[in-house]
């Protein structure tokens, strides 16, 4: 048989020859870089566009603006490297140095598709000022290099002090963006730095007597180390790497565990996905890679089962994982709010990683549908059309409060989405050279228009996927026996993962296809495979059908139940108020009726061009009367960049699931503040400056005080201290009730419970506080308004004073005023 694949791993030319000794190894799957993928659709190529062209420069804006690469500059001259005048430290994380890492990073892959002199020799200027902030054994963090005090919480008074210093964290995002670099240039200037690194992390860290025993708290180092030994064939990098691995969960330097960081048992005995959802996310790719790498399958196999909690009990229908802002990670199974849910932009593209990775290891098609979900959905709402704004959570329900930002202080998302979208022609294909059939395997796992170099063979896709579903592959260049399998998407099925936490209403239509025109009927489920000899010219016609479908979710997801879900394709829609005729979206419900009709239109104008889908529904006027009105669904993707509105992916299917528009009250006429200092007196007067806070006068009515389906306020890693919150009017207000809904629930990082005791304090016209006057007694219920009467008073601000229960956080979901009855 004629050797069909030759390999070129990146751009670099390292060229590997598989094939000639049947090994082990012939059955992997490779993946084919996105360098010789090259689109031409009108998806994703002018997304890639706009990043290459708007989101990567104004990243790098923002990382000058905001003294990104002056903390460089300052280490450089402290170390005696250079003389820049830059006088004090920026920022306010230690991690901030992976800023410019992400953005090279995404620089590099696009200067790797489309050659830019100007971008190049901008690249080498900052990695010249990069390299001169590394210290001669290697270390490179300019906060504890430049010896910031100020950031002392993170990183202590010396280096490698604290576990969540993230110091290993910039390592690994050194390491990711100097192997870009070098395979998109071929110039080794930053690979060099990364390289000198590495050696002092694979040094420092490990088993031996003399090194430092410990996980690397925020993960990366792991994924980062098998890249580097990829493209070294250094062993030491997959050592370290593998050690990090294997030291999680162990705590042999005495730290206390922590599920925070997935470092709460070892990974061997991990069961359920725990924990900052990045963090869990970067920690499994690198499990994965290091399985993959040494063929260590009793790590796969925890893997495996970890993704089986995570896809059928923590997913979000938009691929997004992580349903809590507390630490930035997941809740409890089957903790799938809607409007409160985190989903981290970070957090997506760090499940298309260990997804992409599991589809790797496995050639299952449940990770690719995992894949192509996030990707189209939670991944891209991540950066706005016009690409230089961004979401850092992206919630499924919305009251208009979220709007995506420019930057942030925390600005870990937007460097991440530069340089994830410069990669996405890298998903579509993968490769074995003997594939279960013997015969070599092309994998063609996503629907995008453009060619591919695989091997020695050149496929060409011609798809309006995934707006249409006829898709056409032709074989351009090449050619011999092999196997094309082609992924028959999981949204063509009974539920979009295999499992059931989600299920569609309606059923598909057949899909179809052909090759060279002739019918096929293949009986596969996850895949069609054709497996025969190829040859220059041939076509295969796949007819994907794109009905829009429901979706309804496991009973056991609350905020869920009564709610409806609309896809068609892989994309997930939503209703934005400002589409609708009756310009709301709480108090409409989509009935479920057997049959229902749905119109679907290309709208080339709208929205940089989506298909709209268009139904009747009704919905229930705040008189109570049900009336007919039009219904308009955008994709979920592209939401909130019409302005800030209402917007809803679980649409109520019975009047039950609805919420009338609630009226106007003391309450919501309110703006809210909390303390931004600690109180230390009874008396509030010496409360620092407050800062504003939200949630508690949005009126969505609360189910139990451990109900966080809603916006609320809570107190963050607070330990029974004194904490605040309060009103302010404009105009004086007569008040003489109060009612609050106190907050109590479990986390990993801190409970929340309701306070020990509170006051309730006025402003008087003199702008002093005073406590109410013959007021009933302050209670603190559970799963109740505590209501609260005193002696009326005139003023323009109230303020709760709540000292906490000893030890415990706690918060408010909802707090009512009210004025004299007349
Ligand atoms: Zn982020």
């Amino acid at each position: 048989m004629k050797k069909l694949f030759i390999v070129a791993i990146g751009v670099m030319g390292i060229v590997l020859t598989v094939g000639a000794n049947r090994k082990k190894s012939d059955n992997v799957i490779k993946e084919v870089p996105f360098t010789q993928v090259h689109l031409s659709d009108g998806f994703w190529l002018p997304r890639m566009e706009i990043n290459r062209t708007v989101s990567i420069p104004s990243a790098f804006r923002e990382c000058e603006k905001n003294g990104r690469f002056d903390n460089f500059a300052l280490a450089a001259t402290r170390l005696g490297n250079a003389h820049y005048d830059v006088k004090e430290h920026q920022g306010d994380f230690s991690f901030d140095d992976t800023d410019p890492y992400k953005i090279i990073e995404g620089a590099s892959y696009s200067l790797a598709v489309h050659y830019d002199q100007q971008l190049d020799h901008y690249l080498d200027s900052v990695i010249n000022i990069i390299a001169l902030a590394q210290e001669p054994d290697g270390y490179l963090t300019t906060c504890v290099t430049n010896k910031c005090y100020r950031l002392s919480g993170w990183w202590g008074c010396s280096k490698w002090e604290k576990i969540n210093s993230h110091e290993l964290y910039n390592s690994g995002h050194l390491i990711e963006s100097a192997v870009a670099h070098y395979r998109a240039t071929g110039k080794r200037n930053f690979l060099n730095v990364a390289i000198k690194n590495a050696d002092l992390v694979c040094r420092t860290f490990g088993p031996g007597e003399k090194q430092i025993h410990r996980p690397g708290g925020h993960p990366i180092i792991e994924m980062a180390l098998c890249k580097l030994y990829k493209v070294t064939g250094d062993k030491t990098y997959l050592e370290g790497a593998k050690y990090f691995v294997d030291e999680t969960g162990r705590c042999s330097d005495g730290h206390a565990p922590s599920m925070y960081s997935q470092d709460h048992m070892p990974i061997l005995q991990q069961q359920e996905i725990v924990g900052h959802a990045v963090r869990a996310g970067y920690l499994y790719s690198g499990v994965a890679d290091v399985a993959a790498l040494t063929g260590d399958t009793a790590y796969f196999h925890a893997l495996e089962r970890i993704w089986q909690n995570m896809s059928s009990k923590k997913l979000f229908i938009t691929g997004g994982i992580g349903s809590r802002a507390q630490g930035e990670g997941f809740g409890p199974n089957y903790e799938l709010n809607s409007h409160t849910a985190y989903c981290e932009t970070c957090a997506a593209i760090a499940n298309v990683y260990w997804n992409y990775r599991m589809f790797l290891a496995t050639g299952e098609a449940k990770y690719m549908d995992v894949v192509e979900r996030t990707l189209y959905n939670n991944v891209l709402s991540g950066v706005s059309l016009s690409g230089d704004k961004f979401f850092y959570d992206n919630p499924l329900e919305s009251d208009g409060e979220h709007e995506r930002q420019r930057w942030f202080g925390c600005a870990c998302c937007p460097g991440n989405v530069t340089r994830f979208i410069a990669s996405v022609p890298g998903y579509m294909y993968a490769f074995s050279e003997r594939g279960k059939g013997n015969s070599p395997t092309v994998y063609v796992n996503l629907y995008v228009q453009g060619k591919a170099k695989i091997g020695n063979v050149e496929l060409e896709q011609v798809t309006d996927y995934p707006w249409d579903g006829k898709i056409q592959i032709k074989v351009v260049k090449g050619s011999g026996k092999f196997a094309m399998k082609l992924r028959l998407p999981g949204w063509l099925k009974g539920s979009p993962i295999g499992n059931d936490l989600y299920t569609y209403l309606d059923k598909a239509n057949n899909y179809s296809i052909s090759v060279n025109g002739r019918q096929m009927y293949p009986d596969n489920h996850d895949y069609i495979t054709i497996d025969r000899k190829w040859k220059k010219g041939d076509i295969v016609e796949l007819n994907l059908p794109m009905d829009v479908r429901r979706i309804v979710a496991n009973d056991n997801a609350e905020d869920l139940r009564g709610r409806v879900a609309l896809e068609r394709g892989p994309i997930v829609y939503c209703l934005e108020a400002g589409d609708q005729s009756c310009r709301s979206i709480f108090n409409m419900f989509l009935p479920f009726d057997k049959q229902r009709e749905f119109k679907t239109n290309y709208r080339p104008e709208l929205l940089s061009g989506v298909v709209v889908i268009e139904t009747k529904a009704k919905m229930v006027r705040n008189d109570g009367n049900v009336v007919d009105v039009d219904m308009k669904a955008i994709p979920y993707a592209v939401w909130n960049n019409c302005g800030r509105q209402q917007m809803e992916v679980w649409i109520a299917s019975t009047p039950v699931a609805i919420r009338q528009t609630p009226a106007i009250t003391l309450a919501s006429q309110a703006q809210t503040f909390s303390n931004r200092g600690p109180i230390q007196n009874d008396a509030p007067e010496t409360a620092p400056t407050d800062s504003w806070a939200g949630g508690v006068n949005d009126q969505w009515e609360p189910r139990r005080s451990s109900d966080t389906s809603k916006p609320y306020h809570y107190w963050w890693l607070k330990r029974g201290t004194q904490e605040s919150i309060s009103y302010r009017w404009e105009q004086p207000k007569t008040i003489d009730n109060v009612q609050v809904y106190w907050l109590d629930f479990d986390h990993y990082d801190g409970n929340f419970r309701v306070p020990q005791s509170w006051r309730l304090y006025y402003e008087t016209e003199d702008g002093q506080w005073r406590e109410v006057e013959e007021h009933e007694p302050y209670t603190v219920r559970k799963d109740c308004y505590n209501s609260v009467s005193f002696k009326q008073v005139n003023t323009k601000a109230l303020k709760i004073v709540a000292r906490l229960q000893r030890g415990e956080s706690g918060g408010v979901l909802e707090w009512k005023v009210n004025a004299p009855r007349q």
